[in-house]
């Protein structure tokens, strides 16, 4: 029977090991897809290989990968489990196919209710929660299965405590296991995005800091050229252009690289209500040219420290693009909210604009990334970079075709 059970527990560890090993690294979509297919495997080598007691009764694991997959992936990545499982069990017939089929509904339409609470929950809940499921639905079985069979030996009392802590503990090891692989997931993409920032800023410092030397003298003999009273209409016009030209690129620099380095003279300690306000009325001339509608709010108290420049810059950015989303929308509101939670200040920026979809919002924040014909792809990244250096995070909810909610969350400071 330890062999049995040593077996299974490979079998749960094959789709683990296989996806990290091949797909980690692949896009988002097609993993899924991966996964199902690969607990579909597990759970067939599963039945395959049940885990027989010394008792002649026989269970089986293959409600683990089933229960697994439904609580991350909800109704629709464990539905084709639930295909698969009833055809495979189908084709085997013999006795109990259809309380197999029963029961497997049961889960499939029970479980699943629950997935939305527990991938909100925390790493450890989440251990606890999937172990106690596990044991239940085997519970439940057993019990519906006493109810016909009637006969409550010793030998049934131990296929009870077999079953049971068999499916306790496969449960609680694979999902200590799963849970430390998404923490490290998350970690490592947490460290490359910081890297990112780091290296683009510490490049958007130096260059702007190199540019903008040459670019205010060129504009300023381009100016005193342009006094020359011997110049034609015609040369006129080229110093003007030019002229128009270098203002822009000096824009470009003060809106997005200027701020890369905070700088210690920009540092106050404040509650951000003099950095929202302003930002809302540099950005208002731009959104009634959308029309679009901002409705703002203010309500917090908490203090920390941050770079002025740099906050504003950031809102500035989010703003703009919550405008730019609604553009050409016959009316849009971008709405602002300002609050506290315990000792978190909070930031929400919602639109009513194109929304993104979930590929987009994985890509927010890459360098270049931009779907707008003369956008950079710069405003997010300093956006982002702005956020990471107050320890605050940014999370992104968004629909297609609906809009898009930023929320900033920035940890306050003791004074
Ligand atoms: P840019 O605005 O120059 O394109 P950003 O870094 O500011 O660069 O934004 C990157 C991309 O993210 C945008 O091109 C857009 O596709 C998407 N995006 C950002 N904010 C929103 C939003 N509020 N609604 C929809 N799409 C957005
Ligand atoms: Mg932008």
């Amino acid at each position: 029977m330890f062999e049995t059970l040593l077996l299974n527990f490979l079998f749960m560890l094959f789709p683990v090991l296989i996806f990290l090993i091949f797909f980690e690294n692949r896009p988002h979509a097609y993993n899924r897809k991966i996964l199902v297919l690969l607990s579909a495997i597990t759970m067939i080598l599963c039945i395959a290989r049940p885990i027989r007691l010394e008792t002649g009764f026989i269970f089986d694991l293959r409600y683990i990968p089933f229960i697994i997959a439904a609580l991350y992936g909800g109704y629709r990545n464990v539905f084709p489990l639930y295909l698969i499982l009833n055809i495979y069990r189908f084709y085997i017939g013999g006795e109990g196919t259809v309380h197999s089929f029963l029961f497997s509904t049961a889960v499939l339409l029970a479980v699943p209710l629950m997935s939305r609470s527990f991938i909100r929950s925390r790493p450890q809940n989440r251990i606890i929660r999937a172990t106690a499921v596990a044991v239940l639905s085997m519970g439940c079985y057993l019990i519906v299965m006493s109810m016909i069979v009637k006969n409550f030996d010793r030998q049934f009392w131990m296929l009870v405590f077999y079953a049971l802590a068999t499916h306790a503990v496969m449960m609680a090891v694979l999902m200590i296991l799963l849970e430390q692989i998404i923490t490290n997931l998350r970690n490592r993409d947490r460290i490359m995005q910081s890297e990112r920032l780091n290296v683009v800023s510490e490049l958007a410092a130096s260059v702007s800091h190199e540019m903008r030397n040459p670019l205010t003298v060129t504009s300023g003999f381009l100016q005193l050229l342009n006094r020359s009273k011997t110049l034609t209409p015609e040369e006129k016009g080229y110093i003007e252009l030019s002229l128009q030209e270098l203002n822009r690129a000096e824009k470009i620099i003060n809106d997005y690289l200027s701020f890369a380095k905070p700088q210690s003279e920009n540092i106050v300690y404040s509650n951000l209500q003099a950095e929202c306000e302003y930002t809302k009325n540099v950005i208002m001339p731009y959104a009634t040219i959308h029309k679009v509608t901002v409705e703002f709010s203010f309500s917090n108290s908490l203090r920390t420290y941050y770079d002025r420049t740099q906050i504003q810059q950031c809102l500035i950015n989010l703003y703009k693009n919550g405008i730019e989303a609604m553009k050409g929308l016959e009316e849009g509101v971008l709405s602002i909210d300002i609050s506290e939670r315990k000792q978190d200040i909070l930031i929400t920026i919602r639109d009513t604009g194109i929304g993104m979809t979930k590929d987009e919002i994985s890509r927010l924040g890459k360098p270049y990334y931009s779907t707008k014909e003369e956008g950079t792809g710069l405003g997010m990244l300093m956006a982002y970079s702005a956020i990471d250096k107050v320890k605050g995070s940014i999370e992104v909810s968004s629909e297609k075709g609906k809009g898009t909610t930023f929320l900033l969350t920035i940890p306050a400071k003791a004074g």
